[in-house]
């Protein structure tokens, strides 16, 4: 291992501010007088309290949550919000709506029919997950519970550009890998959920935003650590939460305010976006996967003309500092990963690697 850090371009577990990690780790043995560190303290006390409700307060400022929602931190990743969306929300008429766009959209699509009759509104497929379906491309059933879609298709390198239209429907959508990367219009959704690890903490938390009227119709089955209601009625300490967790998303959303909210990551990570699009986009061996109107902020999926090349682009990125860069293993090519800790400057040097690549290769 070597003794610096790296650029980390993994696509989650993913890089956190170095400053976040300098704070957490100056407390790890006493936290702020406490005599104990955050890992070993009751969930239950007044100090941890006081984190959890600092970083809650902290997360409905930063993401503009109106007052008729619940902010949830729950475990189980954003893999159980796949069952748990389903089980409290399809009952009001058994019918659903999915957009498939990708492997974890599908992947909640498959899981939901368990529970209900599930539409498919739209799917990308036919073209290997490269776009993002626009409106008119939605069938949408005015029966439907909810229309459920996934914003950042963190495979394939697509984002959703616009919020669907779906009516009276309320929307569910996965943000797993663009939470807090730009502002977002709650009121327009029903429920919005994600993982922490990609954006926002490390992995053991998923966050969700719960329009409350929505919450206490859950099928009759549904396990009580999956009911938003039990939730919602406990404020997220039913059982122990991911205590850890917080405390660094809650560190993580003081260093959020300071680059100036969503609204100022949103234009930062919408440049560091840009920058690596355009460099590939001029060079001669790389074309990117995702189409133009279609391609993510927080994913960029790229490759060469073969998989040779793009081995060797992998080996010698990550010797030059550049880790992580290996596309997923269902898509190969490239991908980098640029959620909101990657600093410019590591986007900035990835770039003048992969021109000198482009040159010399
Ligand atoms: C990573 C990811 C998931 C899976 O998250 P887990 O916390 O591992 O369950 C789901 N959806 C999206 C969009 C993701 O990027």
């Amino acid at each position: 291992m070597g003794t610096q850090r790296v650029y980390n371009f993994s696509a989650g577990p993913s890089m956190l501010p170095l400053e976040v990690l300098e704070r957490a780790g100056s407390e790890i043995t006493n936290y702020q007088g406490s005599g104990m560190s955050v890992m070993e303290m009751s969930h239950r006390s007044k100090v941890f309290q006081k984190i959890f409700d600092d970083t809650k307060a902290n997360f409905i400022r930063l993401f503009h949550v109106p007052d008729n929602y619940k902010v949830l931190f729950l475990q189980g990743g954003a893999s159980a919000q796949f069952s748990m969306v389903p089980l409290n929300l399809i009952g009001k008429t058994g019918r659903a709506d999915y957009a498939v766009t990708g492997n974890f959209s599908n992947i909640a699509y498959k899981e939901a029919k368990k529970y209900g009759q599930i539409s498919l509104a739209a799917s990308s497929e036919d073209k290997n997950h490269t776009y993002i379906p626009t409106q008119d491309q939605l069938k949408l059933d005015p029966q439907a519970s909810y229309f459920y879609y996934c914003a950042n298709n963190t495979i394939y390198g697509t984002e959703w550009q616009y919020v669907p239209d779906t009516g009276d429907v309320p929307i569910v959508c996965d943000m797993s890998s663009d939470f807090l990367s730009r502002p977002v219009d709650v009121s327009k959704y029903g429920v919005i959920f994600g993982g922490a690890q990609k954006n926002l903490a490390p992995a053991g938390l998923t966050i969700a935003v719960v329009r409350e009227d929505l919450a206490g119709h859950e099928l009759p089955y549904t396990p009580l650590m999956m009911n938003y209601k039990t939730m919602i009625d406990k404020d997220s300490m039913y059982n122990t939460p991911p205590c850890w967790c917080i405390y660094m998303l809650g560190l993580v959303l003081e260093w959020l305010d300071g680059q100036g909210g969503v609204e100022g990551m949103e234009k930062i990570k919408h440049g560091k976006a840009q920058l690596l699009y355009s460099v590939l986009d001029d060079s001669r061996l790389f074309t990117c996967a995702a189409e133009k109107d279609s391609r993510s902020d927080m994913n960029v999926t790229f490759r060469s003309a073969s998989e040779e090349l793009d081995a060797k682009f992998v080996k010698e990125a990550t010797e030059a500092g550049f880790t992580n860069l290996k596309g997923h293993r269902s898509v190969g090519g490239m991908r980098a990963s640029i959620y909101n800790a990657m600093p410019v400057e590591g986007v900035e040097k990835l770039a003048d690697f992969i021109r000198a690549f482009d040159k010399n290769n």
